[in-house]
């Protein structure tokens, strides 16, 4: 482990390189990973900390 403690990080392998996007919920432990240029763009267009939020378990047990 690197000391991350969840939530979005998007990292390069070099310039010009793949972008890798890491997700992580620490409250549901949902992780995702999206790599390449026009993936990761997309994926942060949708704003995915905002969206996995809607869609987080952990954030519905309180939901009926
Ligand atoms: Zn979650």
């Amino acid at each position: 482990m690197t000391g991350w403690i969840g939530g979005l990080q998007v990292r390069r392998t070099d310039r010009g390189q793949t972008p890798i996007a890491d997700f992580l919920c620490t409250s549901c432990g949902t992780h995702r990973r999206i790599t390449g240029r026009d993936k990761v763009t997309d994926y942060l267009r949708d704003n995915p900390t905002t969206a996995h939020r809607a869609t987080c378990s952990a954030n519905q047990k309180g939901t009926p």
